[in-house]
């Protein structure tokens, strides 16, 4: 076997077949340095990224071939080539320009929004722990090359495909690849056989396969497309991006209301065709063609489109990122936030302050923060608020109970040797516990090394997980007997305990002793909102065959002996009570969610808001018949084993469903979805622990936790909080409820422009002329180029709004009446017909009041002296059109408000997109008026004088209406 460095698609098939040592030279790597950047950067080069082929990547090309896979622009370039054909080269060629403006809008406003959400794909992508330059680095799991050297706990999802060199009852879910839906337990033992299959190549982490248990250390050997899941990754990759491809609920609705218009629009066609009794020559055709554009809001896809992914990228910056993008429609109209407690709606920057030991009593501990520098105090018996000098000497229980601190925890803590800060990499509950060891000189460094006299060996380890709340190791240490550490919530640890380690001796005592024993205790550190743990350990024999020996969790979590409690202080983070505040005034409820003890999350509850800080609640009737602490049925706490003993109907009757559930469980955060849907609650729900899916895939918008939370749990969500703050989520809220907003402004503005497009052109048909032709109110041309000025413009500037002020003191948004409610509906038919009304009618007054009425021959074809009076009242009607559509913009900024009150006026320029929109707009339209040769040749009309006073009353008079028609909606809705 060649070690060249080159990997051929031999070696890569026979990498179960190789030792450490084999694969670590062929990679070129070290496993205990990993590789150096150089290499890196060189294997970088050789191998690629670590990415599928055809995943993400924008095709600039595919974004245009789909601006012309519009039926649409078919339509404008036939109309177009007709103009040619019939010599009207000038209209001809606006017709053109017309086409590639808009397609060039379209590729703009298409390639802007693919290249945010692609960024934020990135950004959302997961993530690995590998060992390089002798350190551990947190890097993107794209940028893998195989010779990395790859640590993997339970939760994560295998970056690239790896030999496994030590495992820690590590188990994987390969139904992925081997369609085998057991998890697959996995070992470091090298296979003889090259031919093994997948499913039985033990020794092997698969890319994208789940770790369900345990940890491991693995040596990547293939990346990318090499990976047994790139070879199959054409047939994965069609299903995925068809998932991708999905559209949104928002987006789905706008699609049929598309079609519906475009029926719409053929029926407009044929009444063109039947007014002029289907004599139709070219001119009746591009008239028909433009009239079904103009009334066919053609950019509301792209607008909406890119006010999503806009609003994606906002989201990004404020540290939500969003993997779906039908949430950010939900997000808007959540009624129930179901939040975690521990490091969502608290610090997580977990101190151990107290310290309790059967008949030696409470211990506090001092210092702050993850560096390990603190005293033990021992606070005389009845002076608590006078401790004594530090100690210095401790007993045997206080060692134990340090030592479990340290060892039953796979958390590291150490001085990063450049800022020289002290770091806590893991579980904060667990660093919080080695900090402690440490600051007694017990850490699992100091152990390890032999710092009390023994080597301290992990033999196995049993994780903890949040619905069995403990976790137990078996360390060797060199004696004849195997010690048993555990720890975890008191009742989990208590009803394993058999024995009790008092003044150094072990004693029997039982289950029910002993929690009453402890129960005070608890009750005590608790209600300060202190998280209580528990500890124990055990000795047992040493098995005949230590290495091959299997562990059984029962056998090894039985007959312990109870040592001790613990407190640890985790203030809840300081934003936190404003946000839970700003949510009932949003008329969102919040429930907390947590693992912790019922005492510990009250009073958690009370510092946040989420339930009033008195104590009227906090009766008697608390404790239940066992004297120990649990809310009563229908209070605003309780316990997941209440919760879950209630029948639906039960829980159904309930007048509220509870503010807090302590010591929950994944399946209870299901439990609760449930009975929120069956109120039909739209519920927001987070997570972070693998067993977290369920409720996540379940709940309306599914949040997980960037910082703390596990891959499988990423994945199952819709938005990432990448700072795994509450208060982010809140923000959240506040952002679709904004875009929401918006998406109803643009609606209304864009269709309602149509609306009034339609209303002039069609009563226009009634203009007949002397050889019994319609005469046309606007050319074709003029009514593109109103139709391309006056509608995306503005309604691209609504969807960038600022939020209204009571964007958050109004209650959540009814779901059931969708996007166009009555309110939505009304606007847009009363206002676009008042406005489309009011321009015909210029068009009217111009040609037949003021004018001479005559109407001239053929006035559709080409300016003759008799179209005069018609010329000039189609630049009126032009006139008055387009400068009424961005009026409207201005109206559509606030529906309910007025549009010209005070305030408005003053922030005329806030938003500068559209205050810039609007007078581009004007500046174009007085240039399509006045340019000799454009006007009359293209447009077909002349310019204007006396006529702007017609223009200006009906502005005037648009202004009284909407004023008049607002006024009449405050009474209404
Ligand atoms: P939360 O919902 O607040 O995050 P968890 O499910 O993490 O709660 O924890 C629930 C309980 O399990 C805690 O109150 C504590 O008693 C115990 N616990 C938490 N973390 C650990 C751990 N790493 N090892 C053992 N027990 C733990
Ligand atoms: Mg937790």
């Amino acid at each position: 076997m060649k070690s060249n460095g080159g990997i051929d698609a031999k070696n890569i098939e026979a990498f179960h077949t190789y030792s450490i040592v084999q694969a670590s030279s062929i990679l070129q790597t070290d496993t205990d340095f990993g590789l150096d950047d150089l290499k890196v950067e060189s294997k970088r080069l050789e191998f690629g990224s670590n990415e599928l082929k055809g995943e993400g990547g924008i095709s600039p090309f595919k974004i245009l071939l789909r601006q012309f896979s519009n039926l649409l622009v078919f339509v404008l370039i036939g109309a177009s080539v007709l103009s040619y054909v019939v010599k009207d080269y000038a209209e001809g060629s606006v017709l053109f320009i017309i086409v590639i403006l808009n397609s060039a809008v379209g590729f703009f406003q298409d390639f802007k929004a693919e290249k945010t959400v692609e960024s934020l794909r990135k950004l959302t992508s997961p993530l690995s722990d590998v060992q390089r330059n002798g350190t551990i680095e947190h890097i993107p799991t794209s940028e893998l090359v195989p010779g990395d050297i790859l640590f993997l706990k339970s939760g994560d999802i295998i970056g690239a495909d790896c030999l496994l060199i030590e495992t820690l009852g590590f188990e994987t879910d390969e139904a992925l690849l081997t369609g085998e839906s057991m998890p697959v337990a996995k070992f470091t033992d090298t296979i003889d056989n090259v031919d093994q299959p997948l499913a039985e190549r033990k020794n092997i982490g698969f890319a994208s396969t789940i770790v369900t248990k345990g940890r491991a250390k693995g040596i990547v050997f293939s990346t990318g497309m090499n990976t047994e899941l790139g070879k199959i990754a054409s047939q994965l990759m069609d299903m995925s991006s068809a998932k991708d491809k999905k559209k949104t609920r928002l987006q789905v609705s706008l699609n049929r209301m598309s079609v519906y218009l475009l029926i719409f629009a053929i029926a407009l066609v044929i009444l063109v065709f039947g007014v002029n009794k289907f004599n139709i020559d070219a001119e009746v055709l591009i008239y028909a063609i433009s009239l079904a554009i103009a009334v066919i809001p053609e950019g509301l896809l792209a607008v909406l489109t890119l006010t999503m992914a806009l609003g994606v990228r906002r989201l990004s910056k404020e540290k939500a990122l969003v993997r779906k993008l039908n949430s950010l429609e939900v997000l808007g109209s959540i009624t129930d936030i179901c939040s975690d407690k521990t490091g969502t709606l608290t610090q997580s920057k977990m101190v151990l302050v107290k310290a309790w030991i059967p008949h030696e009593g409470c211990y506090e501990i001092s210092g702050i923060g993850f560096e390990p520098v603190g005293q033990v105090f021992k606070p005389s018996i009845d002076q608590d608020f006078s401790p004594s000098a530090p100690l210095t000497k401790f007993t045997k229980s206080f060692n134990l109970l340090a030592r479990i601190s340290a060892l039953c925890n796979v958390s590291d803590v150490k001085k990063d040797p450049e800022s020289g800060d002290w770091v806590g990499i893991g579980d904060p509950t667990e660093i919080a516990l080695q900090v402690f060891s440490m600051k007694v000189g017990l850490g699992k460094t100091d152990l390890v090394r032999g710092s009390d006299g023994s080597t301290w060996n992990l033999i196995s380890e049993f994780p903890f997980d949040s619905s069995i709340k403990r976790m137990s190791t078996l360390y060797a240490n060199g004696s004849l007997k195997l010690n048993v550490f555990t720890k975890g919530a008191t009742e989990r640890v208590v009803e394993l305990c058999s024995r009790i380690l008092i003044n150094g001796e072990v004693v029997e005592i039982s289950t029910n002793e002993l929690q009453s024993l402890l129960d005070p205790q608890i009750e005590n550190l608790a209600q300060n909102g202190l998280r209580v743990i528990s500890l124990a350990y055990n000795e047992i024999p040493v098995p005949e065959n230590l290495s091959g020996h299997s562990w059984d969790r029962e056998y090894i979590e039985s007959g312990l002996i109870y040592v001790g409690l613990v407190g640890i202080y985790d203030p809840p983070r300081p934003e936190s009570l404003a946000s839970v505040q700003k949510c009932f005034k949003a008329g969102i409820k919040v429930h907390m969610l947590t693992g912790d003890h019922p005492a510990t999350a009250t009073s958690i509850a009370k510092q946040v808001g989420i339930i009033p800080n008195d104590e009227a609640f906090m009766d008697g009737s608390f404790k239940d018949k066992h004297g120990s602490h649990m809310a009563t049925v229908g209070s605003m706490v309780m316990t997941a084993s209440q919760f879950d003993a209630l029948t639906v109907d039960e829980v159904d009757r309930m007048p509220d469903l509870p503010n807090v559930i302590a010591r929950c469980t994944p399946e209870t955060k299901v439990n609760l979805i449930n009975a929120l849907h069956r109120r039909n609650r739209i519920v927001a729900m987070t997570g972070d622990g693998v067993n977290d899916s369920p409720s996540l895939k379940i709940s309306d918008v599914g949040i997980s936790m960037g910082i703390t939370g596990s891959d499988v749990a990423k994945q199952a969500s819709s938005i990432i909080l990448t700072d795994d703050n509450f208060a982010t989520i809140v923000g959240a809220i506040a952002e679709g409820r904004r875009l929401f907003t918006n998406i109803g402004k643009f609606i209304r503005c864009l269709i309602g422009a149509n609306i009034a497009e339609l209303v002039t052109l069609v009563v226009g048909l009634a203009f007949i002329d002397s050889s019994g032709h319609t005469v046309f109110p606007l050319s074709p041309v003029a009514i593109l180029t109103n139709n391309l000025i006056t509608a995306t413009p503005p309604a691209m500037a609504l969807g960038s709004e600022l939020a209204p002020s009571d964007n958050m003191d109004l209650p959540p948004r009814d779901t059931k009446s969708g996007l166009f409610t009555v309110e939505v509906l009304s606007d847009i038919v009363i206002q676009g017909l008042f406005m489309g009304l009011l321009s015909i009618f210029s068009f009217y007054l111009v040609l037949d009041v003021f004018g001479d009425g005559n109407r001239g021959y053929e006035c559709n074809k080409a300016y003759s002296p008799s179209c005069d009076a018609v010329f000039r009242a189609r630049a009126t009607t032009f006139t008055l059109l387009t400068i009424l559509l961005m009026v409207f913009g201005y109206s559509c900024r606030d529906p309910r408000r007025q549009t010209c009150s005070y305030e408005k006026i003053k922030n005329i320029r806030q938003n500068a997109f559209l205050f810039h929109s609007f007078w581009i707009v004007i500046v174009i339209t007085i240039l399509c008026v006045y340019i000799p040769g454009l006007n009359r040749d293209v447009f077909k009309h002349s310019p204007i004088t006396w006529e702007w006073a017609i223009v200006i009353i009906s502005i005037l008079v648009y202004l009284l209406g909407d004023a008049l028609y607002k006024f009449i909606k405050l009474f209404i809705f």
